[in-house]
């Protein structure tokens, strides 16, 4: 009896997902296929963990090389890699000093415990009473205390109890954040465009008026641009388009280049300082392999190609998607290579859509209801980008048809 990967999967596996029928087991920059020798486009980027596409050649030779020289320490002992990455990603982010963890969410755990800290000792605020004001429909993780301050029920249902100390406020309102401080605030957290909503862009001004708001009440900002930022808007960091510079940066995803997970918090010393030995730390987190990996990310970003393609790319996504208003798509947000679309409703679920486009050889996720967004490694061709919108045309044509016949 032979039994298939998705079988085992289903039989072994826990079901904290639901995944597409489809069975990757090969990629490379834009495309992935099956065994049954299928061809996708992968217009998900894990997430825009895959920025620079599949096994890019340059960040799988610094794998390779470093997987035959060291691969882990621990911090317990230096290792050459790690000086240079903090060096780099320091140099990359504008910033004085870096904190290697390996998850996303592990480097929002870790910007929130500075916060804190520096809340008790550098502003004063008593030990314990440290409010963090977070944003309506935001995404930074699954921990207990990131599900804490979730507006999403599915993500955070019974898992209570819930971690005190955050204060939510709607997405882009500058008036309810100025209302929403008080002496305890030690932090803002906000993502420069929030990716798992929906790709939802904030009001033009809002990230200067955070900005603006946490000097004002000797708060830090903290930007989470573990999916918006490393070329994904066009820029280096979704921030600098609207020329605010945070006093932290989260990254993640796209850090450890489609290879490993790399997360990394960065900040200048005066707040990075209340870190110190035993603190905070992690086994992984700044290991020899995935610091050489992201060392290798760092030089990509540096040569500024992957942000300019986005930026080239971005009003051609822009206006090929919005000839689809009216024609199955009822709303469309562009910010460089990355697009939240909204299916009108009735034409079906954003998962319907998205299995049309798997029928058709492209690889997609809907994220809340009727939403999908679109985030293809910003290496990919303006053929191949176009190539999928053909697909997403010929698939809101079907959904629309099959409306059509019902009526
Ligand atoms: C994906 C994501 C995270 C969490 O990253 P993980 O690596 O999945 O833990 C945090 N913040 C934002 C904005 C994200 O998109």
């Amino acid at each position: 009896m032979s039994t298939t990967p998705v079988e085992l999967e289903a039989v072994h596996g826990a079901h904290n997902y639901h995944p597409l029928p489809v069975a990757v087991s090969h990629g490379e920059g834009s495309w992935v296929s099956d065994d049954d020798g299928n061809r996708y486009l992968d217009f998900l980027a894990a997430y825009s963990a895959l920025n620079f596409g599949h096994r890019h050649p340059d960040l799988v030779a610094a794998a390779h090389a470093q997987l035959d020289r060291l691969t882990l320490t621990s911090r317990a002992f230096h290792h050459d890699q790690l000086g240079p990455f903090c060096a780099e990603l320091a140099a990359l982010t504008g910033k004085q000093a870096v904190l290697p963890m390996n998850s996303g969410a592990e480097g929002v755990e870790t910007a929130l415990k500075i916060a804190r800290r520096w809340g008790h000792e550098v502003k004063g605020v008593p030990d314990g009473h440290a409010r963090i004001i977070v944003m309506d429909g935001n995404f930074h993780g699954r921990t207990i205390s990131i599900v804490s301050f979730s507006g999403d029920h599915v993500a955070k249902a019974h898992y209570g109890p819930y971690t005190p100390g955050f204060t939510s406020v709607p997405y882009g309102d500058a008036k309810a954040l100025e209302a929403a401080f008080d002496e305890h605030t030690v932090a803002v957290l906000v993502e420069p465009v929030q990716g798992e909503a929906g790709v939802i862009l904030p009001p033009e001004g809002f990230l200067a008026d955070v900005r603006r708001l946490c000097v004002e009440n000797r708060a830090l900002m903290i930007a989470d641009e573990v999916q918006s930022g490393l070329g994904r808007t066009g820029y280096t960091l979704a921030c600098q388009r609207d020329e605010v510079v945070p006093d932290l940066y989260i990254l993640g995803k796209a850090l450890g280049g489609g290879i490993l997970p790399l997360s990394a918090v960065a900040a200048d010393r005066d707040v990075m300082g209340v870190i110190t030995p035993g603190s905070h730390g992690s086994t992984f987190g700044g290991n020899p392999l995935a610091t050489a990996v992201g060392r290798a990310v760092i030089a990509l970003l540096e040569t500024g190609e992957p942000q300019a393609n986005a930026r080239k790319l971005e009003g051609h996504l822009r206006e090929r998607l919005e000839a689809f208003l009216g024609k199955g798509l009822v709303g469309v947000r562009v910010r460089g290579l990355w697009a939240g679309i909204d299916l009108d409703p009735a034409l079906g679920s954003g998962r319907e859509l998205c299995e049309e486009l798997l029928a058709r050889g492209v690889l997609a996720k809907d994220t809340h209801g009727s939403t999908i967004r679109i985030s293809p490694p910003l290496t990919i061709s303006v053929e191949d980008l176009d190539w999928g919108l053909d697909r997403l045309g010929e698939a809101l044509e079907t959904l629309r048809g099959r409306v059509a016949s019902r009526a």
